[in-house]
């Protein structure tokens, strides 16, 4: 890939996710509460109309300086910074993509597995805003990452993809969910079942990218999570008692396990077996 071409190509990436982020301010918004995605969007103070030149991502924010046109309410910082957040894990799956093609040059099958890992970027910012704001993680967005994401894999394993992909991303969701499952079982209060059923999406996306990923991705959740319960209950803000989200947990970890978990799995082997 020339320099310029990987420049128009991240390029497009961020502005693609500028406006899936703008999508996804509504989802938040609308999933939870059984609004239609379809329904026009209004201020919530005034019930004006958001005109076209009033929706475009993170500029008509600051041309507007944070407020409604019509009755001048703020509109929270949040927007823009979902948009923003959403363009930039674009930019990173994209990018981690374009050096993969330089490395094994591009064909149809990773244009399969991109659009996978793009849809669970905006999957994770979605839920990671829904289970803060509501504790709850909807089916309306879990359950449909089942049929996507095996789908896209499939489709990329047809194309050319290691089909041994499949087979741990299958292996890896049933792995994730049962281990959930079971930990529901054994502490009920501690679990959500949007969690369990999270957890399978998960899985799979870890287990397509190899056994190492699965495990750390797997295992991530529970350090990262874990840790930021200890530091909230030493700063006070919660009880032990209290329920902390783990959604945004599962996603981290899930993440740091696509990212690294590969490279991360072989150092511990060889740490582990003295090499
Ligand atoms: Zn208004």
């Amino acid at each position: 890939m020339t320099p310029a071409a990987l420049v128009y190509t991240l390029v497009l990436a961020a502005v693609f996710g500028l406006v899936i982020g703008s999508f996804l301010n509504v989802v938040v918004y609308r999933v939870p509460a059984g609004i239609p995605l379809t329904r026009e969007s209004r201020c919530p103070a005034c019930d004006a109309p958001v005109r076209a030149w009033q929706n475009v991502p993170v500029l008509s924010w600051m041309l507007l300086r944070g407020r409604c046109a019509t009755c001048r309410t703020a509109i929270s910082a949040r927007y823009p910074l979902v948009e923003v957040a959403t363009a930039l894990a674009f930019l990173g799956v994209v990018w981690a993509a374009t050096e993969r093609v330089a490395i094994a040059g591009v064909d149809a099958s990773s244009i399969g597995v991109l659009l996978a890992y793009l849809w669970l970027a905006a999957v994770s910012v979605a839920l990671t805003l829904i289970d803060l704001d509501t504790q709850r993680l909807p089916n309306a967005i879990v359950l449909p990452s089942y049929v996507v994401a095996f789908g896209l894999f499939a489709v990329a394993a047809s194309l050319g993809a290691d089909p041994m992909g499949l087979v741990r991303a299958a292996v890896g969701a049933a792995a994730m969910y049962g281990f959930y499952a079971l930990l529901r079982l054994i502490r009920p209060d501690g679990m959500g079942g949007g969690d369990v059923k999270l957890a399978g999406v998960l899985g799979m996306y870890l287990g397509w990218v190899g056994w190492g990923a699965l495990a750390v991705g797997g295992f991530a959740a529970f350090v990262l999570g874990g840790l930021y319960g200890v530091a909230v209950i030493i700063a006070r803000r919660a009880g032990r008692r209290d329920a902390i989200p783990f959604g945004p947990w599962m996603l981290a970890g899930a993440w740091l396990g696509i990212a690294a978990g590969e490279p991360l799995a072989q150092a511990y082997v060889r740490w582990a077996i003295g090499a």
